[in-house]
């Protein structure tokens, strides 16, 4: 047999025994049984929450486009809109629509819910008043931006729904059933004060209620039609100064019997 030279020799045995070692490496690691294998949860299987959460984004992200600010946009990422809408229309929840929710009211399109957020100037720990609860989708929307919520709603059935809902869901909004024409008096001053039914004029109980420097934000006109989006900022206990937000349509803010 022909002798190696030496050196090739020790080049070679280092070789071989190098790729031995890694076939054995690879041999091992993947032998490990599956018990043995750093615990990582399964990969959960895709379920209609994940479905949702890339229609919701891309939603935001078209809301993005008409210029609401990112602190809105990452919680109306957040908020499951599918929950409050009635079964049959779950799969148009991520539509830029307003949408049926039983009583012959609706659920506000996404973009007006982001821009009233919006004007509202709100922190978090403000003490925010909402008139017309109807699904609790704009309560929860203030929940989840760390606003202290309450919410009025005169329908007492919507008023029970969304009070369920909400709880179920772990947004914490305080709902009653009462006509929002009047407030809610206990609770007030109110750092600022949406208005999600439109009234043909401000009432009165709800300026009062606001604190100097507050904001109010409410669609007002005649019923039925368009109406003119405000937001109102409080000056003093005599004077606001209003700016106008545009034309909306928004259902009657109807008074309690
Ligand atoms: N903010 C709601 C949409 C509300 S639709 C949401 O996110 O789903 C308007 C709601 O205002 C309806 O539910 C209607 O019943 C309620 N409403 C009408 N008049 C009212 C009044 N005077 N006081 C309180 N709620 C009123």
């Amino acid at each position: 047999m022909p002798r190696l030279p030496m050196g090739w020799s020790n080049r070679y045995t280092r070789l071989v025994a190098g790729l031995c070692l890694v076939a054995l490496a690879v041999y091992l690691s993947a032998s490990i049984p599956w018990s043995l294998a750093p615990a990582h949860p399964s990969p959960p299987s895709p379920t209609r929450a994940d479905e949702y959460a890339a229609a919701r984004q891309t939603l935001a992200n078209r809301i993005r486009l008409r210029g609401v600010d990112e602190e809105v946009l990452m919680v109306l990422e957040l908020v499951p809109r599918h929950e409050f809408v009635p079964e049959e229309y779950r799969n148009l929840a991520y539509e830029d629509r307003p949408l049926p929710i039983g009583y012959g009211q609706t659920i506000s399109q996404p973009y007006i819910v982001g821009l009233m957020t919006e004007e509202l100037g709100v922190k978090p720990g403000d003490k925010v008043l909402e008139i017309g609860t109807g699904s609790g989708y704009q309560a929860a929307i203030l929940a989840a931006m760390g606003l202290e919520v309450y919410s009025l709603e005169i329908i007492p059935e919507l008023a029970r729904a969304a009070d369920e809902r909400l709880k179920r869901l772990g947004y914490q909004v305080t709902v009653k059933q009462g006509d929002g024409y009047l407030g809610w008096p206990e609770h007030a001053p109110y750092d600022a004060i949406i208005v999600t039914a439109a009234p043909d004029h401000v009432p009165r109980p709800l300026f009062e209620q606001l604190k100097v420097g507050g904001r109010l934000v409410i669609p007002v006109g005649p019923p039925g039609g368009y109406q003119t989006l405000w937001r109102f900022t409080k000056i003093n206990e005599e004077e606001w100064e209003a700016h106008d937000l545009g034309g909306v349509a928004f259902v009657p803010m109807v008074h309690g019997k």
